[in-house]
């Protein structure tokens, strides 16, 4: 499932990709649309730029800054600064990109902007450098071969320009395998896309701006995710749960899970444990049974809804997730453990404690009584106070 949702995750700048190259190819053939085209990477930019400044990643702007200063390079130069820039570029460019793809997001006016700026102007000064002392050895260092073969002789790109673009794509994917969110993923399409416009570097800008664009999506695609999924847990978080009640139709079930003593874990092993045992009863949550849909309600409360399923259906699910959960416990990993004692220790563990995990759920059904999903959530509460009143670790419905 979670393969499922990445690859998707990499299909939607995919998408994007593929038509900016039916786009290009087609540009070359009618020219009717090289009028409109111009403008493209201008208003790509400005709304990357826009994204990037007002959703604070700065990663954005300076992949974007890079593009503009390839792009100024490559229409201002002469033609032999023009060759130089076209052997040099597929090699450093996808290598910034990995940079800054890897590179925490920290803020443009801080020591890391401060640092990024300074490799990046030390690359520009260096290719300059070069270009006005050594253009020949760079040239011809650059274009030497590492392997022999008639097939890679025919590429555009010099060898050791395709293996940095390869070994530069290896570590975008490993990247996006590592974090797989809407950003991670369009860098590897932003790749192939300056890579696209090296090859036709006359469609440089074109390319730049489907970059930027790419960018541009991936970050509002990120900020909806942020805003429907809770980032502690990884499971939808409440405004979500709004969405489905609203479309869930008349027969559904609602249950609120709520953690037993769970203050009394933080207090005891310290907040970061207390937030991996949330983390760990959103894991058995995800897999409840009986077609439940679990979110995160608040705190360390939790709302489970089965569509099309009432209290009688629902109830086994409901009762075979609070024992998952009962017999998971949660062991604190020797590194982790809290400066305070933990209360229980497993038995000839070294190093290892366990913590016994409980949880108290109140579920409540739609009927003529609670008709409004207000009504029924608080229905479901009640519920589950009783189940704390009742000793804890157990299911009670309304
Ligand atoms: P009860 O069995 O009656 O539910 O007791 P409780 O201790 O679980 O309930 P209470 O409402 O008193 O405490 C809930 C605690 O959950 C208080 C709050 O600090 C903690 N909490 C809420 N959200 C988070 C979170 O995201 N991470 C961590 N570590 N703690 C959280
Ligand atoms: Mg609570
Ligand atoms: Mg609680």
């Amino acid at each position: 499932m979670q393969l499922l949702r990445s690859l998707l995750q990499l299909m939607v700048p995919g998408t994007i990709f593929s038509a900016a190259l039916y786009l290009h190819l087609e540009v070359v053939i009618q020219p009717a649309w090289q009028s409109l085209l111009p403008l493209f990477p201008y208003l790509a930019i400005i709304a990357g730029l826009f994204l990037g400044w007002r959703f604070n990643r700065t990663r954005v702007l300076w992949v974007i800054l890079l593009l503009i200063i390839v792009d100024r390079g490559l229409t201002q130069t002469t033609s032999f600064g023009h060759e130089y820039l076209l052997q040099i570029a597929p090699l450093l460019v996808p290598l910034n990109l990995v940079f800054y793809s890897w590179w925490a997001e920290r803020g443009l006016f801080t020591v890391h902007g401060l640092l990024r700026l300074v490799i990046l102007l030390t690359q520009l000064t260096g290719v300059t450098w070069l270009y006005f002392t050594h253009p020949g050895e760079v040239m011809a260092w650059l274009d030497r071969p590492l392997f022999s073969s008639s097939f890679l002789e025919q590429a555009p790109f010099s060898q050791i320009s395709m293996l940095a673009m390869a070994l530069s794509l290896v570590a975008l994917l490993v990247r996006f395998y590592k974090k797989p969110e809407a950003l991670e993923g369009s860098f590897c399409w932003v790749l192939a896309s300056i890579v696209a416009g090296l090859w036709w570097p006359d469609c440089f800008a074109f390319w730049g701006g489907v970059a930027a664009f790419l960018l541009a999506i991936a970050i509002i695609e990120g900020s909806f995710k942020m805003a429907f999924n809770d980032e502690l847990t990884g499971l939808p978080a409440r405004r979500a749960m709004n969405e489905l009640l609203l479309k869930v139709g008349r027969h559904y079930t609602f249950a609120m899970v709520d953690v037993d003593h769970f203050k009394k874990v933080n207090d005891v092993h310290g907040h970061d444990v207390g937030d991996q045992v949330l983390r760990m009863v959103a894991t058995c949550l995800r897999r409840v049974t009986g077609g439940g849909r679990a979110y995160r309600y608040g705190g360390e409360e939790f709302a489970v809804i089965f569509p099309n399923k009432n209290l009688e259906r629902a109830l086994p699910h409901l009762e075979e997730l609070r024992e998952t959960i009962a017999r998971a416990g949660f062991i604190i990993r020797g590194r982790k453990r809290p400066k305070n004692k933990p209360e229980k220790k497993a038995k000839g563990s070294s190093g290892k404690a366990k913590i016994q995990v409980t949880v108290s759920i109140g579920v409540a059904t739609r009927n003529d009584i609670n008709s409004t999903s207000e009504q029924l959530i608080k229905a479901a509460d009640q519920a589950l106070y009783k189940a704390k009143r009742g000793g804890r670790n157990q299911v009670r419905s309304a």
